[in-house]
């Protein structure tokens, strides 16, 4: 079973959306194995998303991260992070396919409800950056 990391950004909660992304994953199959409400400052931001750290966007993205509360959570089935990139859908909502959480909710291509791993070793990466190993279920 692969595991991923899934965030409901500040958009997706201060929206009231998380009752129905929760349920999309498991809906989708995916057990949460691991899950919390946390609100990053901006330095906790910029670490998460430290590969950005050259984007133009970079500034922006970790104000927008750091400016409320969200969901974070371990998601696992079998392969986990390609089929939590398929629910997602394209980073920019414009080209998400239908019935994917961004065409559904969001509004620019920053604000775009939900963050996923993008391959096992950003997965083990953001894993450990939010949980420790009381805090995951089943091992
Ligand atoms: P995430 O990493 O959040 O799951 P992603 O892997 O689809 O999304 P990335 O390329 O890793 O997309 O970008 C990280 C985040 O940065 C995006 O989800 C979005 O919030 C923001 N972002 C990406 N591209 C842009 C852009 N051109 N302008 C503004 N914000 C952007
Ligand atoms: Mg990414």
């Amino acid at each position: 079973m692969e595991k991923t990391l899934s965030i409901i950004k500040p958009d997706g909660v201060s929206r009231g959306l998380i009752g129905n992304i929760l349920q999309r994953f498991e809906r989708s199959g995916f057990k949460i194995v691991a899950m919390k409400m946390i609100r990053m400052n901006k330095r906790q931001a910029q670490g998460f998303y430290a590969v950005h750290k050259e984007k133009p966007f970079f500034d922006s993205l970790t104000d927008f991260m750091s400016s409320g509360p969200c969901v974070v959570m371990i998601l696992e089935r079998e392969n986990a992070i390609s089929r939590n990139r398929e629910i997602m859908g394209a980073t920019n909502y414009k080209e998400a396919a239908e019935g994917t959480i961004r065409k559904d909710y969001a509004t620019d291509i920053e604000k775009n409800v939900v963050h996923g791993s993008d391959s096992p070793e950003t997965a083990t990466f953001e894993i450990n950056y939010f949980f420790n190993q009381l805090e995951i279920t089943g091992e």
